[in-house]
């Protein structure tokens, strides 16, 4: 029994009838004590435990006084501080505090300051701006506590203070018969002592803790009647005297240890407590404020369910209402950006239904979709961008197949089916969305927002769209609701911007907590070393002993600076004051524990790459050990065993299955982990072996080199109707061909999805798009009317073209800034200019003629009677001579890729000849008689990097190409989809799933396997 319990025990003994009265910091640390007791003494009677707070509510009910005033929780002060700052700062009476504006974190610091000033008993007129370094922030301190003080007064409300005052000097009224207890080592607000004694009257009872030796008392403690009783106490009532501590026979089970950052030390204590088979419920695990350990086994438990009980609670943003909570704010933060929105859904924190059914939509379906419509961010492009993507689908459901692939058949019916499907998902997910934004207010007239509305706003959207599965979800969306109730309520300032709004709402979230509890059977009791240690249990941890997290770095007030404080009053405690205290709670803490006690901390932070140093803590704890006060930090430091890391150091201390497996795997007699793997999961079998074979010399079905019997009809070109070939799929064969069978054969798709970027308007393609629209809208016109390009005559309608279809694309993609889509629409005007100038500079004008010319499956021979479909689209053909045809493909990118282009690009730019035979077979068919001839076809690059330029094939010939296309077309053939040996997988949108090896992988497979790469260098000879 530690001295507080045999103390209460003797003291019930003695009084076992009279009303007893436990003042305790929480009702989970007075269950807990109650436990003890019961566990310690037997039964007990008459006593109950209070906190100063329902002490204080006691007393006013007693006294006739609980109606008149309306009690405050912490974030009613909060907010009311929050309004009442605003209110000073509007009114330009806060220069100093203004500067920065109203920022949360400024807000809760002036908030903090206050209340600690309030709960000394200090007011305004002690806040003399003389006692501050600088009078300026003194004044302003002043003038918000005594605007709060007045404010409370006039609308009878009553903070934590004034609560406890009032109580205070109500209480003699009323003399209460009970004894009231109080921890001797509690520390409190000067008001809280002063109701503590008011309410007890001649019956206070100060209940002492274990003796600590060797520290002085803090000021905030009761003080002491004479000199601690020794006699019973535990060793680790000596931890900073180890010197005066008594011989060795009555030593405590202390042991210590380090690990690798927190979470192995979280580990650590797991696996000692399995090793040791420690029941969880007879050990508790106390850790610093602040520190992750907390954390760590949240996650522990979410993940394998171990039993933990907190004693804190867990943040509000460990549970799902509470990740949609904070993300809410984000996604209204970010302008309602659809990525944020998209992880919200991702997560499953936020669930979309369909309509009155009330079915869920799917997630993953519902972000497709979302990202598809390019909704980018902005509030109202959402029902508009969906409404425009289901039209597209809609016109894709009624519009005849044009895909490459064809969709004749089954493959139409499928099409046919997956658009339908797709609209009804589109349909239920726009009506979700519309409900959503529905309840979101949007700003007044000024642009500003009613805080009220937008609290009951994102109380509706966690309750309407939210997810509360476990007990923990359920109370965090309840607590979350009464803070929001309570922030409206508080509400009274005009509309804010929505920043500001916003940053209120963040902080009616901050800092709360749910699920604290006491220690339950059957569980590990997790508690904050301020708020722990009374469990009774015989095995307590204290981890997280790094000199970094305890006692603390002591930083100065940021309000309330260390000098202010002691020249305003000796109460207010400074920061020396609380390292103090910090300090001693631990000593008290760890003097109160009966039972084994194991010390750690962490002594490598993973994150950063650096060692950690152990408080000073440890280094007593290992003094008072080993017996000798002398021993320093390198003693401790070759004294503790090796840093606790990833490995369990045995399957028996194996918290779960990952140090089960890193144990075996790192076992003496190794397992053979591979082959283990192989032999109980298949699909991982087919992927070693896959690995297996890449690794080898030998080019195998891993490799791309695969039988295509079974499917040639449907993939081969040239020996079959149903594969229809497109430039672009031709090039992409001779570039890489493994991409092509990713794409064209496996019909591996990339995702659909469409992300925008906030640091530009349009990427490549969006922008080439817009390019070749308006050039090809713009001479349509011109060679309508039967002219030619002259820049100054013609550059109103280029304008009035480009300024048309600007404003569509902006319609569809959203610009992040104005400069920024200033900037781009520039651009866009100096490439038209650079294309006027140049058409006015073309020497061979000739005659445009057509725009936009389809290829519509045009047959393609190759020689030897074989030949494949084409399909595609032309820019632009002009007439340059009798039955002479000019082809020109506008291109916004870079001219490099193409500077050493002949006629074929060693296979890889097939596009200008393939357009040219595809085109003379087609004029010949529409112009009867003539012998049409392309005598150039290729690209004009009008941007700024290509200068206006041109780069044409001219005269190649038409039967190497026939031959190069059976060349190209033959690898398919054969099955020879490898790794392009110059592929550029950078620009590869399957770069993210490709398992080939690229580039690398096939040029070290060159040597063994000289037949397949000769048939692809055999490329290389079309230049
Ligand atoms: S990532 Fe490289 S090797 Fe893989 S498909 Fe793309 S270009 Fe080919």
């Amino acid at each position: 029994m530690n001295a507080t319990i045999r103390f209460l025990a003797g003291f019930c003994r003695d009084h076992p009838l009279d009303e007893k009265v436990f003042v305790c910091p929480s009702f989970v640390a007075g269950r807990q004590i109650g436990e003890a007791l019961a566990r310690g003494s037997g039964s007990w009677i008459n006593l109950r435990f209070v906190t100063p707070w329902t002490l204080a509510g006691e007393v006013l009910e007693r006294s006739g006084e609980a109606g008149t005033g309306k009690p405050m929780t912490s974030s009613g002060e909060l907010a009311l501080t929050d309004r009442l700052f605003r209110q000073l700062l509007a009114a330009g009476e806060l220069e100093y505090f203004g500067r920065a504006g109203a920022s949360p974190g400024l807000v809760h610091a002036v908030y903090r300051a206050v209340r600690e000033l309030r709960l000394e008993g200090l007011t305004s007129a002690d806040v003399r701006p003389e006692l501050f370094l600088v009078e300026r922030k003194g004044r302003e301190l002043a003038l918000v506590l005594g605007l709060i003080e007045r404010t409370l007064d006039a609308e009878g409300l009553l903070d934590a203070a004034s609560l406890l005052a009032r109580a205070a000097r109500v209480a003699g009224r009323t003399p209460s018969s009970s004894w009231t207890l109080s921890p001797a080592d509690a520390r409190m607000s000067r008001l809280e002592r002063a109701l503590v004694r008011a309410a007890a009257g001649e019956r206070l009872v100060l209940v002492p803790g274990d003796p600590v030796v060797g520290l002085e008392r803090p000021r905030r403690c009761w003080s002491l009647p004479g000199p601690a009783d020794l006699s019973e106490a535990g060793r680790l009532s000596w931890l900073f005297a180890p010197g005066q501590a008594p011989p060795r026979s009555k030593e405590a089970g202390i042991d210590i240890f380090r690990a690798l950052g927190p979470a192995n030390e979280c580990r650590e204590i797991l696996r000692r407590i399995y090793a040791e088979k420690i029941a969880f419920d007879e050990a508790e695990v106390l850790t610093p404020a602040g520190s992750a350990h907390a954390t760590v086994f949240y996650l522990f438990s979410a993940r394998t369910g171990l039993p933990v009980t907190f004693g804190d609670g867990i943040p509000v943003s460990f549970t799902s209402p509470g990740r949609l909570f904070f993300g809410l704010v984000a996604w209204l933060a970010g302008d309602f950006s659809a990525d944020e929105l998209c992880r919200l859904l991702e997560n499953g924190d936020l669930v979309l239904t369909a309509g009155a059914s009330g079915t869920a939509l799917v997630a993953r379906t519902s972000c497709r979709h979302l990202r598809s419509a390019m909704i980018g961010w902005g509030r109202a492009r959402y029902l508009d961008r969906l409404r425009a993507l289901r039209d597209g689908k809609t016109a894709d459901l009624e519009a005849p197949a044009t895909g490459e692939d064809g969709d004749d058949g089954e493959n139409g019916d499928a099409r046919r089916a997956g658009l339908q499907t797709a609209i009804a998902e589109i349909d239920g997910l726009t009506a979700a969305v519309a409900r959503v934004l529905k309840i979101i207010p949007g700003p007044d007239a000024a642009g500003a927002f009613d805080f009220r509305v937008l609290c009951e706003a994102f109380s509706r959207l966690i309750v309407d769209f939210g997810r509360a599965e476990s007990d923990f979800d359920g109370r965090a969306r309840q607590v979350l609701l009464d803070r929001l109730d309570e922030f409206a309520a508080e509400s009274r300032f005009p509309p804010l911007p929505l920043k500001e709004a916003l940053d209120l709402v963040r902080t009616a979230g901050a800092s709360l907590r749910v699920g604290a509890s006491p220690p339950l059977p059957g569980r590990l009791h997790i508690a904050g070393l301020p708020s722990g240690g009374y469990s009774g249990r015989p095995v307590t941890f204290i981890a997280g002993l790094d000199e970094a997290s305890f006692p603390g770095r002591g930083l100065q007030d940021p309000v309330l600076l260390d000098e202010e404080r002691t020249a305003i009053s000796d109460a207010l405690p400074t920061s020396a004051d609380h390292l103090r205290s910090n300090l001693f709670g631990l000593a008290a803490v760890l003097a109160s524990l009966r039972g084994r006690v194991v010390l750690s901390y962490p002594s490598y932070d993973i994150v950063d790459d650096r060692e950690t140093f152990p408080s000073s803590v440890v280094l007593q704890a290992f003094r008072l050990l080993r017996g000798d006060p002398d021993l320093d930090y390198a003693s401790l430091e070759g004294a503790l065993p090796e840093a606790a890391g990833f490995l369990p150091g045995g399957a028996a201390r194996a918290f779960d299955e990952a140090d089960w497996w890193l144990d075996r795997l790192t076992a003496e007699a190794r397992p053979d982990g591979a082959r283990t793997v192989a032999a109980n999961f298949p699909d991982l079998a087919a992927g070693l072996a896959a690995a297996g074979a890449r690794a080898g010399d030998a080019m195998t079905a891993y490799d791309g080199i695969v039988d295509i019997g079974s499917v040639r009809e449907e993939i081969d070109p040239l020996a079959g109707r149903t594969a229809v070939m497109s430039a672009t799929r031709l090039e992409l064969l001779a570039r890489c061909p493994f991409g092509y069978f990713l794409r064209h054969v496996l019909k591996v798709q990339p995702p659909e999805e469409v992300a925008l970027d906030r640091s530009r308007w349009l990427d490549p393609l969006q922008r080439g798009t817009l390019v070749h629209e308006i050039l090809c809208d713009f001479m349509s016109r011109v060679a309508e009317k039967g002219e030619e390009v002259a820049a100054v005559r013609h550059a109103p309608l280029m304008a009035r073209i480009a300024g048309e279809r600007i404003a569509e694309t902006r319609r569809k993609v959203p610009e992040p800034s104005a400069a920024i889509f200033e900037s781009e629409r520039r651009d866009i005007l100096e490439t038209l200019d650079i294309f006027m100038a140049a058409e006015e500079k073309r020497e061979d004008k000739g005659r445009p003629l057509e725009f936009e010319k389809e290829i519509a499956g045009e047959t393609i021979a190759v020689g030897e009677e074989r030949s494949f479909r084409l399909r595609g689209f032309i820019d632009r053909v002009d007439r340059i001579g009798p039955a002479s045809y000019r082809i020109i493909d506008y291109k916004t990118g870079s001219p490099a890729p193409y500077e050493n282009l002949v006629h074929f690009g060693r296979g890889r730019t097939l596009q200008p000849a393939l357009y040219a035979v595809a085109l003379e077979q087609i004029l010949a068919r529409e112009r009867p008689g003539e012998k049409p001839r392309v005598a150039e076809s290729g690209y004009l690059f009008p941007s700024r990097r290509g200068e206006g330029h041109e780069i044409m094939v001219r005269g190649f010939d038409r039967d190497r190409l026939r031959r190069l296309l059976g060349d190209l077309l033959g690898l398919l053939g054969k099955g020879y989809f490898i790794a392009g040996p110059d592929a550029k997988c950078g620009y590869c949108d399957y770069r993210a799933a490709c398992v080939s090896g690229g580039p690398a992988v096939s040029e070290r497979k060159r040597e063994a396997n000289p037949g397949i790469f000769e048939a692809y260098d055999r490329l290389d000879e079309y230049p």
